[in-house]
């Protein structure tokens, strides 16, 4: 049966490209994966690159398919995207994220990544403002992570709606700095308050010369513009003493943490309490 899962798995992996039959498949099943319970989330920590501090965690979907078994986000995700079934799922997303930040003993900080559809869906501010009142998570301890997809779609709709958010005293993160189109006019024209270098840029930073030289100036923006920068995709020790040596101030990454179930949390979040 495992082998099976696999083979259609990868099937919809193709679907990509290919097949608007898999993908209509696809897109009803994952009209149904709410309520079906199909859905969790793993959490990954964000730690501080000077002190290790744990600073909190990003929200990760995941969506266990009762016959494929895991599939992943960089495949469900587009098309949920497509579909429309984002909004819905994301509002899970959001509310199970809020709930979990609200059951930590600390008050760790919670990204949750949003869609492009996601954001300019209708009343999404109302939304994220109702789901903060229900789940009693203070707006200062969610961040939003947001690629510039997400930006270019509609700049002055997407322009209203962060300051909207952020007026509510959320935190808007640029995710995947580097991979999108015009990454800088971005972030002069938006509010972040924080830069995500993608991973791709931080594999081999610590041997790769030219890897180097494209994250020492993302934080010497970081910098100028007075944003902290975190660096993704954190894998080896030389990685890590590279960044914190060009005083990177955040890190996340294989290194310093797998994303893991809520259950599996606690012990690293009473560590940090006990300091
Ligand atoms: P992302 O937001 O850039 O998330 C980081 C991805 O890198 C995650 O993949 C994470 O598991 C993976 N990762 C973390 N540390 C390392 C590392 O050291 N090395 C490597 N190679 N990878 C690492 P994941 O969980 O498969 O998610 C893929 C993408 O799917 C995310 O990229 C995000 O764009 C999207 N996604 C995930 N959850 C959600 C969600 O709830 N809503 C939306 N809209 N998108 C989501
Ligand atoms: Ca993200
Ligand atoms: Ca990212
Ligand atoms: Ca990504």
């Amino acid at each position: 049966a495992k082998s099976e899962g696999r083979d259609t798995y990868r099937f919809y992996e193709h679907a990509m490209g290919i097949e608007a039959r898999s993908r209509r498949i696809m897109e009803h099943e994952l009209r149904h994966a709410v309520t079906r319970n199909e859905f969790h989330l793993v959490y990954q920590p964000q730690k501080k690159l000077d002190t290790g501090e744990l600073i909190g965690y990003e929200a990760l979907l995941r969506w266990q398919h009762p016959e494929r078994g895991n599939v992943s986000p960089g495949i469900f995700i587009p098309v949920a995207e497509e579909s429309g079934a984002i909004v819905p799922i994301g509002e899970w997303v959001l509310k199970t994220a809020c709930q979990a930040a609200v059951s930590w003993k600390s008050n760790l900080m919670v990204a949750v990544n949003v869609s492009a559809i996601q954001l300019h869906s209708v009343n999404f501010v109302q939304t994220v403002h109702r789901i903060l009142l229900e789940t009693g998570l203070s707006p200062h301890r969610l961040e939003i992570e947001i690629t510039e997809t997400a930006l270019v779609r509609d700049m002055h709709r997407a322009l209203t709606t962060l300051r909207q958010l952020k007026a509510l005293g959320i935190r808007v993160a640029m995710d995947d700095f580097g991979t999108g189109y015009s990454s800088l006019s971005n972030l002069r024209a938006f509010p972040f308050d924080k830069i995500k270098i993608d991973g791709s840029f931080i594999r081999q930073v610590d041997t790769n010369e030219q890897a180097a030289t494209i994250v020492r100036a993302v934080l010497g923006i970081g910098r100028g513009l007075g944003l902290p920068v975190l660096a993704e995709g954190v894998e080896t020790s030389g990685e890590l003493s590279f960044l914190a040596k060009e005083l990177c101030q955040i890190g996340q990454g294989y290194y310093l943490g797998r994303p893991s179930p809520l259950d599996d949390l606690h012990e690293d979040d009473l560590r940090t309490k006990e300091k």
